[in-house]
């Protein structure tokens, strides 16, 4: 499996945004890594053009090829741009527009028939870990976030514990590990060996600092980053740090 950085670019970015993905492009040209940058819709197109061997992807799209959505965008109109992957179920999401488990599995199936790599977000708030339902929250979120009908080869599953998402706290490495495993082995008694290349990425304050232990974990595959993807200044470290274990 091929390991992955995908930085999350959120609600930030303007065309002048652009240069720091051609600088990215031509400073990891050749890296051994997938890196994958999601910038917002408004970037896509002209991320696409620019982006050499970076994948791009989108931050969400509509479960519906098309139609009355205002707003919205679908897979189709993501594959259109030249963008090969889709974030979705990312917390923000699912807690500032009430996106249930029911429609991020729409979503994933939508993005999977337009062709594009799905990248499922699931993790528990910290109200759940402290109750001691996290292995509880990331078995119900696999299981109806990821339809049954779907390719494991187009398939990527972030980790990302909402508390530690733009707050510069991490999980203990046991906690990251144990998340990890679980995740491996829900998904290789459902999907059989084909799970072993879904890459897990960690999500959630990784930066140059903490990638290499991150990133040292068994089952950890990569990371989704959101602050630190913003500057290749900071982005680069964390790539390097994955390749480093490749
Ligand atoms: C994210 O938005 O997916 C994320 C992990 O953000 P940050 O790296 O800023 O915590």
């Amino acid at each position: 499996m091929r390991k992955m950085v995908a930085g999350n670019w959120k609600m930030n970015g303007l065309q002048v945004s652009l240069k720091n993905i051609a600088e990215l492009a031509t400073a990891h040209d050749s890296a051994r890594v997938d890196i994958m940058i999601c910038p917002p819709a408004t970037l896509l197109s002209k991320a696409c053009e620019i982006a050499r061997s970076l994948k791009i992807g989108a931050q969400d799209c509509h479960s519906a090829e098309h139609g009355a959505h205002t707003g919205d965008i679908s897979a189709n109109m993501i594959a259109d741009c030249g963008a090969k992957a889709v974030i979705l179920g990312h917390s923000e999401r699912r807690a500032n527009h009430n996106e249930s488990d029911a429609i991020v599995r729409d979503k994933t199936s939508a993005a999977q028939s337009a062709g594009l790599t799905a990248v499922v977000c699931i993790g528990e708030t910290l109200e759940q870990r402290e109750a001691g339902e996290t292995i509880a929250v990331l078995e119900t979120q696999l299981k109806a976030s990821i339809p049954d009908k779907v390719d494991p080869s187009r398939m990527v599953v972030a980790y990302e514990p909402v508390w530690a998402i733009g707050t510069g706290k991490i999980p203990t490495l046991e906690q990251i590990t144990e998340a990890h495993q679980f995740c491996r082995r829900t998904l290789l008694k459902r999907f059989g060996s084909a799970a072993n290349n879904v890459p897990l990425l960690y999500g959630g304050s990784v930066k140059a600092s903490n990638a290499e232990e991150i990133f040292s974990l068994q089952n950890v595959d990569g990371a989704l980053v959101g602050g630190a993807s913003l500057a290749p200044v900071d982005f680069s470290p964390i790539i390097h740090a994955l390749e480093a274990t490749v």
